[in-house]
């Protein structure tokens, strides 16, 4: 067996897929970096961005002053994924599908290119991307995840066409504006006593940013989580080597933040949360609580454990987000973002809307009118459907449905498989909004509930912080109310 052919058969053992398998193998992508005096936040940058394209990209060359230290940051991230490693080399030979300049423009015009830049606080693409000096990890880390969901958009751009995405282009931010946290500050910082519950992709991400805060950070950080690492874990953990795997999560972490932070007390609890709880007793109230966990009853027991303030970070498809809850005075709880489910019937126009892809106010007039499907409508149902257009051009509405049913399984596109692959961008970037909700809850303390939920491969934008008001069906709202008008 040939070594490409060997490297196909391991990434098919980690991915699944042969169509996945055949497009990562084959796409080569470049890191550039300055050939000298690289400025703080570029080491920052890179070292980020690698870690993260490495744990799902087999083909990446490294170019620049610091070529080699990202090229041990390459191997580490995929050995511990267990991907071949003979792909990642210090190199330059273009043409590449993508290069990502790092503060700088790239050395040819040939590839495709993504120029990004970050300093402080401040995100930059396009051109005139640059870097400085500072050491502060969030714009760094915030530009690494955007740059490697924007190389992850670019390679399947085909597949995700639905999406309607657009490059990046020459766009900046401070991510203090995104945040609506203009006093934020680089500054040492004091964390009160703070419970992480879930020490999985999202807090590997934002125990990296703790760990890469370079003031002093004083406190008490409990750890919660009985994991232990598991085999897949590396596809997507932030800077998780292979050496974890098999060992505790909690211990890990703590070790490294403890290392890092001689003044800030990291505890591991190698338990589950609800077992943790149960042994701490329910006496002493909780303070703060940062929500990195899985699924949404998870988080609706970390909920009810009634923190006095409550952080919570989540992946959702193409959807990255971070929220801060303080309830009371009508702002919601954690809970009231999980409310439980309930089985609601949909009405005729959500049902249409679901099976056709056709905006909710088409479906009504379709409907209402009973007039057949123009040419474009039956394009649009066609695409997101996989059914022959001129099947259901000039049928009504009510006609459709049947088709689409008799039609069965959509064919599998790259997109359908795209939502397997382990976006290690994604836990990233929601992970580093984690930490800029942590920064916001220590250094301002407002008492607001407030979350941030971003398209991952679109600009990120002040508009997408939004208010969690109270849920009617909350539980431990409508409990904490009685307690209130009782006691
Ligand atoms: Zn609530």
């Amino acid at each position: 067996m040939s070594a490409a052919e060997k490297n196909r058969q391991a990434l098919l053992a980690l991915f699944g897929d042969d169509a996945l398998v055949s497009k990562l193998s084959s796409t080569r992508i470049a890191v550039v970096t300055p050939s000298d005096n690289t400025p703080a936040s570029a080491v920052l940058l890179a070292k980020v961005l690698v870690d993260a394209l490495a744990r799902l990209w087999p083909n990446i060359d490294f170019s620049g002053e610091i070529a080699c230290g990202l090229l041990v940051v390459g191997q580490d991230a995929a050995l511990a994924g267990r991907a071949p490693v003979d792909g990642l080399n210090v190199d330059w030979a273009p043409p590449y599908d993508i290069v990502v300049s790092v503060g700088g423009p790239g050395p040819e015009g040939k590839s495709p290119c993504i120029q990004v830049g970050a300093d402080g606080w401040h995100v930059r693409f396009g051109e005139g991307a640059t870097c400085g000096g500072s050491l502060n990890p969030v714009g760094p880390a915030f530009s690494a995840g955007l740059a490697a969901a924007q190389v992850f958009a670019t390679c399947f751009a085909t597949a995700l066409d639905g999406a309607r995405l657009q490059p990046l282009g020459n766009w900046s931010a401070d991510v203090r504006d995104l945040f609506h946290a203009p006093e934020l500050e680089l500054c040492p910082f004091e964390l009160q006593d703070t419970h992480v519950f879930g020490v999985g992709a999202v807090t590997h991400s934002m125990a990296w940013m703790i760990e890469n805060w370079p003031e002093p950070i004083s406190g008490a950080l409990h750890l919660v989580d009985g994991d232990n690492y598991g085999d897949g874990n590396g596809q997507r953990y932030a800077f998780m080597k292979q050496e974890n795997v098999g060992t505790s999560k909690v211990d890990a972490v703590a070790a490294r933040l403890n290392a890092a932070h001689p003044a800030l007390a990291t505890q591991p609890h190698n338990l589950g949360m609800n077992v943790y709880c149960a042994e701490r007793g329910y006496d002493r109230p909780f303070f703060r609580i940062v929500a990195g966990l899985d699924s949404e009853e998870s988080r609706r027991q970390a909920g009810l454990k009634d923190a006095v303030r409550t952080l919570n970070m989540w992946t959702s498809e193409h959807y990255i987000g971070a929220g801060q809850y303080v309830p009371g005075d009508g702002r919601g709880c954690l809970v009231c973002a999980y409310p439980e489910p309930v089985e609601a019937p949909l009405d005729e126009v959500t049902l249409f809307h679901k099976q056709t892809g056709l905006l909710p106010d088409i479906v009504r007039e379709l409907l209402d009118s009973a007039r057949g499907l123009t040419s474009a409508e039956a394009e649009k149902v066609a695409q997101a459907k996989g059914v022959p257009a001129e099947r259901i051009i000039g049928e009504p509405l009510r006609s459709v449905l049947p088709v689409l049913c008799a039609t069965g399984k959509v064919p599998l596109t790259e997109a359908k498989k795209a939502v397997d692959v382990p976006f290690a961008f994604s836990s990233l970037l929601s992970g580093v909004a984690g930490f800029v909700m942590l920064l916001r809850d220590v250094q301002v303390g407002r008492q607001t509930s407030e979350c941030w939920n971003q398209h991952v491969f679109k600009k990120a934008s002040p508009a997408m912080m939004k208010v969690e008001g109270r849920h009617s069906r909350c539980v431990r709202c409508v409990a904490a109310e009685i307690v209130a008008h009782t006691g």
